[in-house]
């Protein structure tokens, strides 16, 4: 049985999610589905995810931006979790990973999945480990039965770290930061003490049935992603990438739709060299990157160095970008940690999209230009990312007798006397009047 929106895009089928896709990229439903079959588009809308409005990633497409929410053993529960969902859709977020580690994983996801309207992804390899006592115990039986769960609950993507093999543990011993992937560290050790190849790896063409059965889009994950701008671009890093080029092949042989994941920590100069090598490696595949951080000494910023290096990615070619938050290095992100990590990784995304020119996407940054010469707070307010956040900045800085008054001609900026959009009014009148 074959229900993948590729399967379908290549027998010549314009599915209702192409057609939705289209309309929301304003694309030809036939190019979409083109792009589907030829794999360069994936459409993460897993048969059992009910509520799910489809929505398409791909080198043709408007860049979308993750954002990971889920708790820990030592944070956070149901609740909680379905308040940082709701956060990150009312904030832009176009696809959710629940990357829970803690109790209640099969019900927090049940939640979450019921609840979303955009696509849910997951990494099944933690709870596999959550579900044993020893990391070592793990089997490729426990992680197919895993992936089969959560994919018949609806999870429309996983991270599998199936590309890491034994070949490439001894290229990272001399790293910085060795394999910061949490997947990539438990399944390197399992390796090493097993003296066994990864049980993924062996296990590819039953976990590509499971895909194929209820359309869960593979994100094969970067194992060997760099932790530090000192690892990056290295042969751990690019030997594992190859993998993944051909495990996309294999993948697409059998009609699964599939995402490659990307680094991680990359120097600003070498992103370019980043995104093309995996285009080249991995035959165009929508590549999703988390961040990437350009600097490594912004602990409390990094939601400022990933989405620097995120808005570089997405002009070069990137598909998806996986938010980070201000917590990143330090802490399990609370609520307000997901706001702000989101709206750092929309503003990487838009930028990039207006510079590769998508139809229609800079008209609100016109329409807000608009608003704030003709001195519309209001209209402002509403087309801001944050309209929240605008409206409480622009409130709070104005004297108090103006608080509420949104019909000033200045802000607390210049204030009235140097306001230079006002004086810009007032040339203009002069100019017409002459
Ligand atoms: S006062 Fe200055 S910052 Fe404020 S609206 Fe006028 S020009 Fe812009």
């Amino acid at each position: 049985m074959n229900v993948t929106q590729m399967y379908r895009a290549r027998q010549g089928e314009i599915t209702p999610a192409m057609e939705t896709v289209a309309r929301s990229e304003q694309l030809e439903p036939e190019f979409v589905r083109s792009e589907v079959a030829r794999g360069r588009m994936v459409i993460t809308a897993n048969i059992n995810h009910k509520n799910l409005i489809p929505m398409g990633i791909g080198l043709n497409a408007r860049c979308k931006i993750n954002a990971n929410i889920g708790n820990s053993k030592l944070s956070s529960g149901c609740k909680e979790e379905l308040e940082k969902l709701d956060m990150a859709i009312r904030y832009g977020a176009d696809t959710v990973m629940d990357l829970s580690t803690g109790e209640d994983i099969n019900t927090i996801r049940q939640a979450i999945i019921d609840h979303s309207t955009v696509p849910i992804g997951t990494v099944p390899m933690y709870q596999a480990v959550e579900e044993i006592e020893d990391p070592l115990d793990l089997s490729g039986r426990k992680i197919l039965d895993v992936i089969e769960q959560q994919a018949r609950q609806g999870v429309d993507y996983m991270t599998v770290h199936c590309g890491i093999l034994r070949q490439h543990i001894p290229m990272a011993m001399d790293r910085t930061t060795g394999i910061v992937s949490r997947g990539g560290s438990l399944m390197a050790q399992w390796m090493q003490r097993h003296e066994k190849e990864n049980p993924i790896y062996e296990h590819y063409d039953e976990l590509l049935e499971i895909c194929q059965k209820y359309d869960v889009t593979l994100s094969l994950g970067d194992s060997l992603r760099p932790g530090c701008l000192a690892d990056a671009s290295d042969k751990a890093q690019l030997s594992e990438l190859a993998i993944l080029g051909e495990l996309c092949k294999r993948a697409w042989e059998k009609d699964v739709q599939v995402m490659i994941e990307g680094p991680g920590h990359v120097p600003i100069d070498q992103i370019e060299y980043n995104v093309k090598k995996q285009m080249e490696l991995c035959h165009e595949a929508p590549f999703y990157v988390l961040g990437p951080l350009v600097t490594d000494i912004a602990p409390g910023y990094d939601h400022i160095t990933g989405a620097i290096g995120g808005a570089l990615a997405a002009y070069y070619g990137v598909s998806m970008l996986c938010y980070v938050t201000p917590k990143e290095h330090l802490g399990l992100p609370n609520a307000e940690d997901v706001r702000n990590g989101i709206i750092a990784f929309k503003i990487a995304a838009h930028s990039a999209n207006i510079a590769r020119r998508f139809p229609g996407v800079r008209d609100r940054d016109d329409e807000m230009s608009k608003a704030r010469f003709s001195f519309d707070w209001e209209k402002q307010f509403s087309l801001a990312l944050d309209p929240e956040r605008a409206r409480q900045y622009r409130m709070e800085s104005m004297p108090e007798e103006l608080r509420n008054d949104c019909t000033t001609h200045h802000c607390s900026m210049c204030g009235p006397k140097f306001c230079s959009m006002n004086i810009s009014h007032q040339i203009m009148d002069t100019a017409q009047n002459q």
